[in-house]
Parts: C-alpha cells; structure tokens; sequence
C-alpha cells in the first residue's frame, strides 16, 4: 500500500491486546463490521458491538455505566450538557397537548425551556408553589404527564418533601423527574426515594473540576430506552474525551463530597455566628426551615451556602469586591470555591415581587464551598465581611 493509505490504517483497529487497566478515549465516530451477517446482528439487537458514537461508544457507555451504579438505576444516559439531557428528557416523554407541573422555583435554563420554547411546540407547562408541591395529591389534571422538580433549590437551599411527590406521581401514572444536582447522588438518592428519573447537570459536582460540561439522566430500562431514542434524533449525545474527563472526575466524587459536606458546614457555622451577616441558608443547619426534611431525606447537605447582608446589594457587593480566594464565577461543584449574586445572575431582571415570592433578597450572595482549607476560606470571608 502506498504511504498515503498506510497513515491512515496503520495503528488502527487492534485494540483487544493491551488490557488497558481504565478505559481509554475511544477517539472515533463509527466502529468496524466484518460482514452483512455482524450489521444484521447489530440492527437486530443480537450484538455488543457499536455503531456510530451518535448512538453509543465505549467511552461514553464505560461513564454512563458509573452514573447508573451511582444512582441505584437499571441504566444512565450522558448528554453534551445538562440542558442537553432536561430538553431531551422532556421531548421524549411529552407531546403536544400534555401538560407538565414544574416547580416555579428551578434552574432558569429548566424555566426558559418550559415557559418560552416548548410551548411552541404544543406542551402545556403550569408552574408551581413550594406550598403546592407540598400537597402533591392536588397538582395534577388528567393531562399531566411529568413533574419536574429541585431540592436543595438555588439559593435558598429549601428543600421538597422528595417521597412525596414521587409517591403522588407514582399513584398517578406521572413521571416524577427530580433535577439532583445541588445535592449530587453521595447525597441525595432520588431513585431510592421513589422518583422515576435522576436527571443532573454532570458539569457541577460529578465531574468536580470545572472543565467538563455534560448532564445525565439515571432510571428504568423502560424510560432510559425511550431518552435514547430521543438522544440519537436530537443528537444531544456527549463526545469520547468529556465522557472520559467525567469517568475520572466521578472516581473520586465520594472523597471530593465529604469534603464539600464538611467546608460547607464549617463555612455555614462560621456565618451564622458573625454579627455581620444577617440570615445564612444551609440545610445542615438546625435553623433553616427544612432542616428536617433534609435530614430524612439526605446524608450529606452538600457544598452550597447562602448568606444574606440585611437585603443590601451595595453591601453585598463590596463582599463580593473583596474576596481573594473565593474566585467571582457563575456554576458550582468544583474544587475551587466560588461566589455569586442572584440578583446579577439567577435571578437577574426579576422585580421586588419576584423576589419576594423566590424568598430571595438583593443582599444575597451564593458560595460554591470547595476543597481549599476550611480555616483560609473562612479568614477570606472574614476579611472581606470587615
Ligand atoms: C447548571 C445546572 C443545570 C444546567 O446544566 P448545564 O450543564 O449548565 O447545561 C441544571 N440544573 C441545575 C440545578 C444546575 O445547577
């Protein structure tokens, strides 16, 4: 063969020597067959084989197969992005006409897609209270579909009483979808808690280092099957290299969850005794108002905190200014910590009513605690409080 086709072949397609301990990136979009007889097969369900990496590819798969064992769930799916995996979740299971009940306080992301894109494709969606959510029994029409919800919520950290959404889904052949990110699974089993889908975006803590975006769904065979259908059309699928930066990031999410769960206790602690800060939200705290559910429902509050400045943005913002460590960015869940404001983010644009009703005031800043030392991340939050 001459040198141009020899480049191109050699090396290639001899992978079944090495026994390479982890799974490598399978850095390719489609897979070798031998015959018709081996395509007949695939087509026909009868072989492990892949395809084309739109559908599957090993990498991925090798990730997905960690987040379902994570989750508790028969089978996992991985997408380029949480979004990627909440509006392929939603067209697979919903068409027009159907109605989903989504709690009003969720990921804007979440919110956008419900309330100004998919209607435009014919789905009903209805936007519900903590209250309503708190008697689930009467949310529901005879068009209902899905229920999509959160807890811990952003930035309040309030929590829903997880079992009993899904039971009332249960009882009435809806899909309860629960969005886990907050809490991640180490903390939270939403499957175990009876919700039929644990969806999250796998850029926050499952990946934990701030350099992958992706998003998953855990659940059924049954429902899992019908997303993959969806995944393949809409293509929504995520690429080799992420998924193996992901499976490396969720090896070591249990060391990397009791840290978060422990700076954030420490951090929250710390606030809550400091005159200067006005009201603090984390669930590990006796004085949040779910602390009870959170405990029922949770092993671990997580790595989020909440602190409020006497409703004051030109306080908070001078806080903001003068942090060091705690590094000014949007997103959540890696190893650095972070701070944000929800007025100039979440919940940017929104009216004193809004907010009001969000239970969310413009002296709140956001932390994402990290895994720096507790005592250096609350000196810099000192420092920056004077
Ligand atoms: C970030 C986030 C999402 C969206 O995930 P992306 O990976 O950014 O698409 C969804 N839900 C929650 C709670 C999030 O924090």
């Amino acid at each position: 063969m001459q040198p141009a086709t020899r480049l191109i072949h050699s090396g290639e397609g001899d992978l079944g020597h090495p026994a390479p301990l982890t799974t490598p990136i399978y850095e390719t979009t489609t897979f070798l067959f031998e015959s018709a007889a081996e395509v007949l097969a695939f087509n026909e369900g009868r072989s492990p084989k892949y395809l084309y990496s739109r559908y599957g590819n090993p990498t991925i798969v090798s990730a997905e197969q960690k987040v379902a064992a994570l989750d508790g769930a028969e089978a996992a799916l991985l997408f380029a992005s949480g979004m990627a995996a909440t509006s392929t979740i939603l067209m697979a299971l919903t068409g027009a006409g159907d109605e989903v009940i989504c709690s009003a306080a969720i990921y804007g992301g979440t919110l956008h897609l419900l309330a100004d894109l998919l209607p435009r494709f014919g789905l009903k969606p209805r936007f519900v209270s903590l209250d309503e959510l708190a008697k689930p029994e009467a949310m529901f029409t005879d068009r209902t579909k899905v229920v999509w919800f959160e807890s811990p919520i952003n930035p309040t950290l309030r929590c829903v009483d997880v079992r009993k959404v899904a039971n009332a889904c249960r009882a009435r052949g809806v899909v309860s979808v629960l969005d886990n990110t907050f809490a991640s699974p180490i903390n939270q089993q939403p499957l175990a808690l009876g919700v039929d889908l644990a969806m999250q975006s796998a850029t926050k803590y499952l990946n934990g280092h701030s350099d992958v975006t992706a998003g998953a769904v855990s659940g059924s065979k049954t429902l899992i099957e019908r997303i993959d259908k969806a995944r393949r059309l809409l293509g929504t699928i995520t690429d080799p290299a992420p998924a193996y930066a992901l499976a490396r990031g969720m090896k070591t999410l249990t060391v990397r969850m009791e840290r978060h769960n422990r700076n954030a206790q420490a951090v929250a602690e710390f606030l809550e005794q400091d005159r200067r800060v006005s009201q603090v939200y984390y669930p590990g705290l006796p004085a949040h108002p779910d602390h009870a559910i959170a405990r029922a429902q949770m092993c671990g509050f997580g790595g989020m905190v909440c602190l409020d400045l006497g409703g004051s943005f030109d306080r908070v913002s001078r806080l903001f200014d003068h942090v060091h460590l705690f590094k000014r960015a949007v997103s959540l869940g890696g190893v650095e910590s972070l701070i944000s404001l929800p007025v100039l983010t979440s919940q940017w644009g929104h009216t004193d009513a809004q907010l009001a009703e969000a239970g969310i005031t413009r002296g709140m800043a956001r932390l994402s605690v990290g895994l720096e030392d507790p005592q250096d991340l609350i000196a810099d939050l000192d420092q920056a409080l004077g």
